[in-house]
């Protein structure tokens, strides 16, 4: 009996391993996942991994297949069970585990699970991911006689998260889970802090029911907002659906999105490192980047997706790192993963000791963003595209024109403020983004991104 396994194309890709269950995504490439995965462990020299899921309905029994591939491979495998994604990482770092896979679907459509995955500190994406398809295709797996324990680790979990909250004075804090992975951490995590909480949605149904589990996206945010006013809250704290990504509100029922966090958690980390490297995707607002200079850390603009920062993070040896996305990385006292949980302790110690989240938002100044903007072009112009765009706009640099950042895409910064232009990782599209301090400016940056898409004959929306 031959063990390869093929699985469909779109599955394997470049942060995570993500599909449409029953159509894209099966138990039995669950299974090729844990032995394709279990081998590279096995052959790094690896003994012991962590395993945990969501609570997508699908997400257990691609969770026993997964542990059934890993210990084909010879491992001892820890299975956590359900939780949320961060939960997995401090198991694998907390009991000093070789690896840890987790079972999620993030903040996609009910439909959808996937995996993510980690070695040693380090997360697993890219090449490591392809590497699990010519494994797998091969039936190149190794082999051993593998085994299994289960354990619980909420409370040594609950307790390291709660230990690094520094507040002084009590607060009053709704939650939103989404019905997300979170919800019973949540729950005890709560009992532990000082203050009144309000949770909303904190059972945890992978159905869905309420909103979706994604705090980008404004109407998600609609209930929390609303409930933050009704209870006079001082502030309001939502998850995506594996709580890896945080979303906020501020008293006034104001969405602080994930690059103005970073700019106020900078505050604390760089009281800490002072002159710290302090990392953002290149979709981050320049007022971010100018505050960290401003509280004398060093800014680091990087590519976008959160292996990538996090990856860069251990690079540069900086104390912390965030994307607009949400995802936020801690590690100046933590273990430097994206840990939703742990930046709203973070988040609701600074608050306590500093003063409203409104007034520590306001000292960021007010810029007008166009929103994430997609246009669609075919796979095989994406990246040419780009590169043409990219070509045209340092040759205006050269000749004495506006500044060009192209470590992801084309970022151009001139008197009106800056204009993104970037490949998607994960779909057939250009991504733009403007951000100017007036109307007038916000429209001519726009008038440049229509204008270098157009001499690469690509049709800006209508109604961009
Ligand atoms: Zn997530």
């Amino acid at each position: 009996m031959t063990l390869a396994h093929n699985f469909h194309p779109t599955v394997l890709r470049e942060y995570d391993i993500r599909g449409i269950i029953g159509k894209t995504l099966t138990t039995d490439d669950a299974r090729a996942i844990g032995r394709g995965f279990g081998t590279m462990v096995v052959r790094g020299g690896g003994k012991k991994v962590a395993i945990g899921y969501d609570g997508r309905l699908s997400s257990p029994d691609l969770e026993a297949a997964a542990v059934d591939g890993l210990k084909s491979t010879g491992l001892h495998v820890v299975r956590i069970g359900l939780g949320p994604t961060p939960m997995l990482y401090f198991t694998a770092r907390h009991l000093k585990l070789d690896a840890g896979m987790m079972i999620t679907g993030s903040h996609n459509p009910p439909d959808y699970n996937g995996f993510k995955m980690m070695i040693g500190k380090a997360p697993f994406f890219g090449s490591q991911i392809l590497e699990i398809g010519k494994i797998a295709a091969a039936g190149d797996f190794a082999t051993g006689e593998g085994s299994e324990e289960t354990i619980d680790i909420q409370d040594a979990y609950v307790d390291r998260l709660a230990a690094d909250y520094d507040g002084t004075r009590d607060l009053n804090v709704v939650w939103d889970n989404g019905n997300g992975a979170a919800g019973e951490i949540l729950r005890r995590l709560v009992k532990k802090l000082p203050g009144t909480h309000t949770l909303l949605f904190d059972d945890i149904d992978g159905t869905f029911p309420n909103h979706h589990p994604d705090p980008t996206i404004p109407e998600n945010l609609e209930d929390i907002i609303h409930k933050v006013a009704e209870q006079k809250a001082d502030l309001g704290i939502a998850f995506d659906g594996d709580a890896d990504r945080i979303g906020a509100v501020d008293e006034k029922g104001r969405i602080v999105w994930g690059d103005q966090l970073v700019a106020i958690y900078s505050k604390d980390v760089l009281a800490a490192f002072p002159g710290a490297t302090i990392i953002a995707d290149v979709k981050a607002s320049q007022t971010l980047f100018d505050q960290i200079a401003k509280l004398g850390g060093k800014p680091l603009m990087w590519k976008t997706g959160h292996s990538l920062l996090k990856a860069k993070m251990a690079e540069t040896n900086s104390p912390l790192a965030g994307e607009m996305s949400g995802h936020i990385f801690f590690a100046d006292k933590y273990y430097g993963f994206d840990d939703a949980l742990y930046c709203a302790v973070r988040l609701l110690g600074l608050v306590s000791r500093l003063g409203e989240l409104s007034a520590l938002r306001d000292e960021l100044p007010e810029v007008l963003n166009t929103p994430e903007v997609r246009f669609q072009v075919s796979e095989e112009r994406k990246f040419a595209a780009v590169d043409e765009i990219k070509a045209r706009v340092k040759a205006e640099e050269a000749a004495g024109g506006p500044e060009v950042n192209d470590i992801d895409g084309v970022r151009v910064k001139n008197a009106d403020g800056w204009w993104l232009l970037r490949a998607s990782n994960t779909q057939d599209v250009l991504v733009a983004r403007a951000e100017a301090f007036s109307p007038d400016g916000l429209e001519r940056l726009k008038g440049a991104i229509k204008t270098n898409l157009a001499k690469s004959g690509i049709a800006a929306p209508a109604d961009f």
